[in-house]
């Protein structure tokens, strides 16, 4: 089974109004440290950490090794302006200085060829002053309150590459296991350019991490991943108001992915690359259940069996309504097969009322509600199927789910 992840959203604790000096001074030292991580220059990376523990000062010298080996287009660090203003209060131990902050940073970054836009992810960074030199000394401080900074794959070992016609893949593994995933992911690829009917650029950057609690991390979820074998992360940004997912990654879940059939696994690939060709169009109303139906009918040669939905029908707890967003990633494995077959078939149904390019009609539509006006998710949700189809969602869903009682009941 799979599963779309969006990014973390913005924190809400809104910075205070007056600009106090330390946010210039740590902001030039964030720049100061993504510049010469563009620049390769480690003399001056180290310098923006020179008051830290050793032992932080080594692990990020590994990392700026590692990145540097990437095929890097940009890297940036500032402050969070929709993040926490300042958790030192909630620093458990306080490090020794004449000042200390703890501030949300957006780290973001954009791997060349592959990012259209850069991926956009919070860091929680320990950051000092004694006289007048500033030092980040730790990026871990809050992790027991939840407050995880980002982490990628190369934060946990060096990454090999494997790439070829707009795909790289970055595994911890041998390159054995890398290059069939490469072949697959260009075969996905092509696939979902003949079914997907919108157009998107078909480059993605596939990462195989060496193992699902490193996978758990990387992706910062709460859930149990062990019923999932791939994953497609994004990093979710409002820029100016708009909605936006950028950075888009697909993960392979090492535990369970390598010993599916390999069938199965072009599906999941072509499955997770369309969450990645609809990304372009997605918006802050689009449900789950439209991200799934879409990823299902396009993406996949082969549709679920629609065995849970035919026995809730069967034992009456059938609801005739779709699945709410947090049931694609909860409940029983059960459950979550069924979300995925109601919004598989009800894309089908919509698909087989309005035509093929239905699913991405309404998908497009959905995007295009825009997420600064007023109404609830449902209101939009309705609009977007007005404008798609010129019918309401309700009457959409109660026709669907007619069909789907006469079929099964
Ligand atoms: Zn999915």
């Amino acid at each position: 089974m799979l599963i779309a992840l969006a990014g973390a959203t913005a924190a809400s604790t809104a910075r205070a109004q007056t600009p106090a000096d330390w946010h210039r001074a740590v902001q030039q030292l964030l720049e100061k440290r993504a510049r010469s991580v563009m620049a390769g220059d480690r003399a001056a990376f180290d310098a923006t950490m020179s008051l830290a523990p050793r032992a932080f000062r080594a692990a990020k010298d590994t990392w700026f090794s590692r990145m540097r080996a990437l095929p890097l287009g940009s890297y940036a660090l500032a402050l969070d302006a929709n993040g926490y203003d300042d958790l030192a209060d909630a620093l458990a131990t306080r490090p020794a200085a004449d000042e200390v902050h703890v501030a949300s940073a957006l780290e973001r970054i954009a791997l060349k060829p592959y990012d259209a836009t850069p991926s956009s992810e919070d860091l929680y960074l320990t950051i000092v002053r004694r006289g007048s030199t500033w030092s980040i000394v730790s990026d871990s401080d809050l992790d027991s309150l939840g407050l995880l900074s980002y982490r990628n794959a190369w934060d946990f070992a060096p990454v090999g590459q494997a790439s070829r016609g707009g795909v790289l893949v970055l595994y911890q593994d041998d390159r054995a296991t890398a290059l069939p995933i490469l072949s697959a992911t260009q075969t996905a690829i092509a696939y979902d350019k003949g079914r997907w009917p919108l157009s998107w650029p078909g480059r993605i950057v596939v990462i195989i991490p060496k193992s699902t609690s490193e996978l758990s991390r990387i992706l910062q979820t709460t859930f149990d991943l062990g019923p999932f074998v791939a994953f497609t992360a994004s990093s979710a940004s409002r820029p100016n108001g708009e909605y936006r997912l950028t950075g888009n990654r697909v993960y392979v879940q090492p535990g369970t992915f390598f010993s599916t059939p390999l069938a199965f696994q072009a599906d999941t690939l072509s499955h997770e690359l369309l969450h990645v060709a609809t990304r372009g169009y997605a918006g802050g109303f689009t449900p789950s259940w439209m991200d799934e139906g879409d990823a299902q009918d396009y993406g996949q040669r082969t549709l679920p069996a629609l065995v849970d939905i035919s026995a809730r029908v069967a034992n009456g707890t059938f609801t005739g309504h779709l699945p709410k967003d947090f049931e694609f990633s909860l409940g029983s494995d059960d459950d979550i097969h069924n979300s995925y077959e109601e919004a598989s078939s009800f894309v089908s149904y919509l698909m087989s009322r309005f035509g093929k390019k239905a699913g991405a009609n309404l998908y497009k539509a959905l995007g295009n509600e825009s997420p600064i006006s007023f109404g609830t998710a449902r209101y939009h949700l309705d609009h977007a199927c007005r404008a798609a189809f010129g019918v309401g969602f309700d009457a959409l869903e109660r026709a669907w789910a007619q069909k789907i009682r006469k079929e099964f009941g």
